[in-house]
Protein backbone atom coordinates (compact mmCIF):
# COMPACT_ATOMS: atom_id res chain seq x y z
CA UNK A 1 0.00 0.00 0.00
CA UNK A 2 1.97 3.50 -0.72
CA UNK A 3 1.50 5.97 1.56
CA UNK A 4 0.96 9.26 0.11
CA UNK A 5 2.52 11.41 3.00
CA UNK A 6 6.31 9.68 2.17
CA UNK A 7 8.64 12.27 2.35
CA UNK A 8 8.85 11.56 -1.12
CA UNK A 9 5.86 12.06 -1.75
CA UNK A 10 6.06 15.48 -0.45
CA UNK A 11 9.15 16.23 -2.43
CA UNK A 12 7.09 15.38 -5.54
CA UNK A 13 4.44 17.62 -4.75
CA UNK A 14 6.67 20.70 -3.71
CA UNK A 15 5.91 20.75 -0.29
CA UNK A 16 9.84 20.08 0.66
CA UNK A 17 12.80 21.69 -0.75
CA UNK A 18 14.95 19.90 -2.88
CA UNK A 19 18.34 20.70 -4.76
CA UNK A 20 17.26 19.39 -8.24
CA UNK A 21 19.63 17.69 -10.45
CA UNK A 22 17.30 16.68 -13.15
CA UNK A 23 13.08 16.17 -13.95
CA UNK A 24 11.28 15.25 -17.14
CA UNK A 25 7.42 13.87 -16.94
CA UNK A 26 8.52 10.90 -15.14
CA UNK A 27 11.10 10.95 -12.61
CA UNK A 28 12.36 13.78 -10.08
CA UNK A 29 16.57 13.65 -9.80
CA UNK A 30 17.65 15.96 -6.35
CA UNK A 31 20.52 15.47 -3.82
CA UNK A 32 20.53 12.64 -1.15
CA UNK A 33 20.05 15.18 2.61
CA UNK A 34 22.56 12.94 3.94
CA UNK A 35 25.18 12.21 1.06
CA UNK A 36 27.28 8.90 1.47
CA UNK A 37 29.73 9.83 -1.16
CA UNK A 38 30.46 13.17 -2.37
CA UNK A 39 27.62 13.03 -4.91
CA UNK A 40 24.59 11.22 -3.77
CA UNK A 41 21.76 11.88 -6.15
CA UNK A 42 18.29 9.65 -5.76
CA UNK A 43 16.41 9.33 -8.75
CA UNK A 44 12.62 8.73 -7.99
CA UNK A 45 9.83 7.84 -9.82
CA UNK A 46 6.43 10.74 -10.31
CA UNK A 47 4.40 7.63 -10.15
CA UNK A 48 3.33 5.85 -6.73
CA UNK A 49 5.11 2.72 -6.70
CA UNK A 50 7.00 1.95 -3.06
CA UNK A 51 9.33 0.03 -3.66
CA UNK A 52 11.69 -1.79 -6.87
CA UNK A 53 9.90 -4.88 -6.29
CA UNK A 54 6.17 -3.02 -6.39
CA UNK A 55 8.13 -1.30 -9.64
CA UNK A 56 9.46 -4.35 -11.22
CA UNK A 57 6.28 -6.13 -10.96
CA UNK A 58 3.70 -3.84 -12.12
CA UNK A 59 5.44 -0.80 -14.24
CA UNK A 60 4.49 -1.41 -17.91
CA UNK A 61 7.61 -1.71 -19.95
CA UNK A 62 7.02 2.28 -21.20
CA UNK A 63 7.83 3.14 -17.54
CA UNK A 64 10.46 0.90 -17.36
CA UNK A 65 12.25 2.74 -20.17
CA UNK A 66 10.91 5.75 -18.95
CA UNK A 67 13.04 5.76 -15.47
CA UNK A 68 16.17 4.00 -16.75
CA UNK A 69 16.19 6.74 -19.30
CA UNK A 70 15.85 9.78 -16.60
CA UNK A 71 18.48 7.66 -14.94
CA UNK A 72 20.71 7.67 -17.49
CA UNK A 73 20.17 11.64 -18.56
CA UNK A 74 20.58 12.40 -14.63
CA UNK A 75 24.22 10.81 -15.00
CA UNK A 76 24.81 12.92 -17.98
CA UNK A 77 24.13 16.25 -16.40
CA UNK A 78 26.32 15.09 -13.41
CA UNK A 79 29.14 14.31 -16.13
CA UNK A 80 29.55 11.18 -14.33
CA UNK A 81 30.07 8.42 -17.59
CA UNK A 82 34.27 9.00 -17.60
CA UNK A 83 34.89 8.40 -13.84
CA UNK A 84 32.39 5.87 -13.39
CA UNK A 85 29.51 5.80 -10.64
CA UNK A 86 27.64 3.12 -8.71
CA UNK A 87 23.68 2.83 -8.87
CA UNK A 88 21.72 1.29 -5.98
CA UNK A 89 17.96 0.40 -4.93
CA UNK A 90 17.33 -0.44 -1.59
CA UNK A 91 14.42 -2.60 -1.03
CA UNK A 92 12.60 -3.50 2.14
CA UNK A 93 13.65 -4.10 6.01
CA UNK A 94 16.71 -6.10 5.49
CA UNK A 95 17.61 -4.09 2.29
CA UNK A 96 17.47 -1.29 4.55
CA UNK A 97 14.74 0.90 2.43
CA UNK A 98 14.12 4.36 4.52
CA UNK A 99 11.48 6.32 2.08
CA UNK A 100 8.30 3.51 0.75
CA UNK A 101 9.00 5.53 -2.54
CA UNK A 102 11.02 3.74 -5.65
CA UNK A 103 13.96 5.30 -6.10
CA UNK A 104 17.88 4.88 -7.09
CA UNK A 105 20.71 6.09 -5.24
CA UNK A 106 23.50 7.37 -7.69
CA UNK A 107 26.43 7.56 -5.37
CA UNK A 108 29.94 8.93 -7.46
CA UNK A 109 33.31 11.60 -6.88
CA UNK A 110 35.63 9.18 -5.27
CA UNK A 111 36.85 5.39 -5.50
CA UNK A 112 33.38 3.63 -4.01
CA UNK A 113 35.21 0.84 -2.43
CA UNK A 114 33.45 -2.81 -1.78
CA UNK A 115 30.02 -3.06 -2.30
CA UNK A 116 28.30 -4.45 0.54
CA UNK A 117 28.08 -2.75 4.27
CA UNK A 118 29.00 -3.78 7.23
P1 LIG B 1 16.57 4.54 1.25
O1 LIG B 1 17.21 4.05 2.50
O2 LIG B 1 17.06 3.80 0.04
O3 LIG B 1 15.06 4.57 1.36
O4 LIG B 1 17.08 6.02 1.03
C1 LIG B 1 16.35 7.15 1.39
C2 LIG B 1 17.27 8.33 1.24
O5 LIG B 1 16.50 9.51 1.26
C3 LIG B 1 18.32 8.47 2.35
O6 LIG B 1 19.62 8.39 1.78
C4 LIG B 1 18.04 9.86 2.95
O7 LIG B 1 19.19 10.56 3.29
C5 LIG B 1 17.26 10.52 1.82
N1 LIG B 1 16.37 11.59 2.23
C6 LIG B 1 15.44 11.54 3.21
N2 LIG B 1 14.77 12.71 3.29
C7 LIG B 1 15.29 13.52 2.34
C8 LIG B 1 15.04 14.85 1.91
N3 LIG B 1 14.10 15.61 2.51
N4 LIG B 1 15.77 15.36 0.89
C9 LIG B 1 16.73 14.60 0.30
N5 LIG B 1 17.02 13.33 0.65
C10 LIG B 1 16.31 12.79 1.66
Amino acid sequence: MYDPNNVFAKILRGELPVTRVYEDAHVLAFKDIRPAAPIHVLVVTKAPYTSFDDFSVHASKEEVIQFWGGVRETVHALKLSARGYRVITNVGADGGQEVPHFHVHILAGKPLGAKVCA
